[in-house]
């Protein structure tokens, strides 16, 4: 079957489609009914069918002998670690720890909250939680007290599970003292606190509510936890958005939707066969990290690496020396991390084997043109762009290629995925764009396919005011992205709706200013905002890294390389598009996630407070823009 009658069924005959998808994982009652649509924008996917996730990832792949096969690979270029676990120890591992939750109280419902850096004892919380029928809900590693006591407050875990330090560049990072000062704000306290001690960084322990891992593992060894089975619908996790437009939302996920939505994306999408090997940089605290380093990986019955380490150390070349290493097939990254290998030598990106991988997928952010042909031309590997989100689980555009191969186009992350009824509005007439060449916002049709967000934690009041009563005169999704789609059906995405530009009357997204900006040579990355202006309404403000800086030492040599800039983004866009002003700084302000913090740009720029800074990576990023605009 070609893409077009496989994606156009899967909206059309929806539940014999996702009847059949249902079959790629173990259910220990079978649903009665595929999806209940009843009461919108909230759905039910596989009403009456009971599973486990844990199963699903580890123990079907033992039952069906091949618990020697490699399941997870640790490797942490931080502390010089590799280590491999076959889907049997996994197995184990995973048991010890749920033994180990279990005696600190933990039961079904009961939420945990793992802070933790990418060690193997991370993924055993995770598997651990959903095998009891525990919720999880990780935070990212890289976070401080106060973003951390903000989700403890929302998540209210019974129990947390940390460790005494992450390790970045080196330089160790302690984890406890931030724990402790975040359960110190929170209002909510855990009843007790796991912790898995790497010998990083010393610890104060709170008596009665702290424990060790490592003895209490010890009194586990052969423990024998089965799975308990839940209810498709009950939920599997809590993880918050990464708050680049604001106030991260809790995005809970399901059960039996996500099991069946990540092992048809596994097959579809991401290529991978049980027993191949698969490669996601990401972090366990993403969605990405959730979906693709532990999930969807094992519950396909692949081995999968979990990396804790920076790309380019000990060299740019370390993550393809693992892809030659582990004869790596399917590999994912994000655009953000590319930027980063651009600035090192494209040597590295020759220097191994790397014919075992069929695809790089990228996701997160725009990829502009000039950093995926970058990357295409270096690897010689196909380039696949993915478009999802936090609140999606896995993606809502791409390229299908286990259904059918098609070629990808640079700048656009594909079509709409199976699943997606995926259309385009008019935000002010809630009007439905059809035919090519329209820009607007890009929703999806409910009910939203398998995988995707339930609701926002604690909040359905949330999930329908934020998500579904954005666009006038209708019930969707909106993606609070803006799109244009072509004759193909290939949609690409101009950026978030608060980053359209308005300039005396012309409406620009900030990712057109940005790509044009990014494809001259000595641009290595560019924001572009847009800032109030007396005249023209809006004027578009570029703030770029010079690839090399070395020439820019003073104002005429900026001024000259701004010139440059601003002619090209005329020849390309016109004149309306040319930004007022191109300033060179040397970082810019990301998130944690290392997506560009727009609004906080814009609001310096205009004088404004910068507002929720929480999930900011770097604050010195945006000093040096405050600097430079007052
Ligand atoms: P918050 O919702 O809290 O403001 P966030 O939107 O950055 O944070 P995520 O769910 O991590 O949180 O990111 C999803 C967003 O990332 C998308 O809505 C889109 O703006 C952007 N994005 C993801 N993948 C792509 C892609 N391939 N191309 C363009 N943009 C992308
Ligand atoms: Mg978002």
């Amino acid at each position: 079957m070609g893409y077009a009658d496989f994606h156009r069924r899967s909206i059309e005959e929806r539940d014999a489609f996702w009847a059949e998808q249902a079959r790629l994982v173990d259910w220990q009652a079978p649903p009665r009914q595929v999806c209940d649509n009843s009461s919108p924008p909230f759905s039910k996917w596989f009403a009456g069918g009971t599973l486990n996730l844990c199963h699903n990832a580890v123990d079907r792949h033992v039952a069906a002998g091949r618990g020697d096969q490699r399941a997870l690979i640790y490797v942490s270029t931080e502390t010089d670690q590799e280590k491999i676990y076959t889907f049997s120890e996994l197995q184990a591992e995973v048991q010890r720890m749920a033994a180990v939750l279990k005696s600190l109280g933990v039961g079904k419902g009961d939420r945990v909250l793992i802070y933790m850096p990418m060690i193997p004892e991370a993924a055993f919380a995770m598997l651990a939680c959903v095998r009891i029928g525990a919720i999880h809900s990780v935070v990212f590693g890289g976070f401080a007290s106060v973003s951390l006591a903000s989700r403890i407050e929302d998540a209210t875990p019974k129990v947390i599970v940390s460790a005494d330090a992450g390790s970045r560049a080196g330089k160790v990072m302690a984890y406890k003292p931030l724990l402790d000062e975040a359960i110190r704000l929170s209002k909510h306290k855990p009843g007790s606190v796991l912790l898995v001690d790497r010998g990083l960084a010393p610890m104060e322990r709170t008596g009665g509510r702290d424990h060790d891992y490592a003895p209490l593992r010890e009194q586990h060894l052969e423990a024998q936890v089965p799975c308990e089975w839940v209810d498709a619908a009950h939920p599997s996790y809590i993880l918050y958005t990464s708050g680049t437009t604001g106030r991260p939302k809790g995005v809970q996920r399901d059960t039996g939707g996500y099991a069946v939505a990540l092992a048809s994306s596994m097959k579809d999408i991401f290529l991978g066969k049980a027993g191949e090997t698969y490669f996601s940089t990401s972090d366990i605290g993403w969605v990405v990290g959730h979906s693709y380093i532990v999930y969807g990986p094992l519950i396909a019955g692949m081995a999968t690496i979990m990396y804790e380490g920076l790309p380019i150390r000990p060299d740019a070349g370390i993550w393809w020396s693992l892809v030659e290493k582990y004869q790596v097939t399917s590999m994912f990254s994000a655009p953000t991390a590319v930027r980063v290998l651009k600035k090192q030598d494209p040597a590295f990106l020759k220097k191994y084997d790397l014919s075992s991988l069929r695809a790089l997928f990228l996701a997160g952010e725009p990829l502009d043109e000039p950093t995926a042909q970058w990357i295409a031309d270096g690897l010689g590997r196909p380039i696949i762009d993915n478009y999802w989100q936090t609140e999606t689980g896995w993606p809502i555009l791409s390229i299908c290629n286990g259904v059918e191969p098609a070629p990808s186009k640079f700048g656009s992350p594909g079509k709409a995925v199976y699943g997606y009824s995926v259309k385009l509005f008019d935000e002010n007439t809630g009007e439905e764009l059809t035919g090519a060449g329209k820009k607007g916002v890009v929703a999806i049709e409910g009910p939203l396919p398998p995988g995707c967000m339930q609701t926002v934690w604690g909040d359905d009041e949330r999930f329908v005011n934020t998500y579904w009563k954005s666009i006038p005169n209708r019930l969707v999704y909106s993606t609070f992205d803006w799109g244009i789609r072509d004759e193909d059906g290939y949609f690409f995405i101009l950026g978030r709706t608060d980053d359209v530009i308005n300039v005396a009357g012309h409406r620009l997204g900030t990712r057109e200013i940005e790509e044009s900006i990014s494809s001259h040579p000595n641009v290595a990355e560019v924001a572009v905002v847009g800032v109030a202006d007396s005249l023209k309404g809006q004027v578009a403000m570029a703030f770029a890294v010079a690839k090399d800086a070395s020439g820019l030492t003073d104002e005429a040599a900026k001024l000259r390389l701004e010139g440059e800039v601003m002619k090209l983004v005329e020849q390309q866009l016109g004149a309306v598009a040319r930004p007022a002003r191109v300033r060179f700084v040397t970082a810019l302000p990301k998130t944690r996630s290392g997506k560009l913090l727009r609004r906080a740009i814009q609001a310096v720029c205009e004088g404004r407070d910068a507002g929720d800074l929480t999930t900011i990576e770097d604050p010195s990023a945006l000093q040096q823009i405050r600097d430079m605009v007052q």
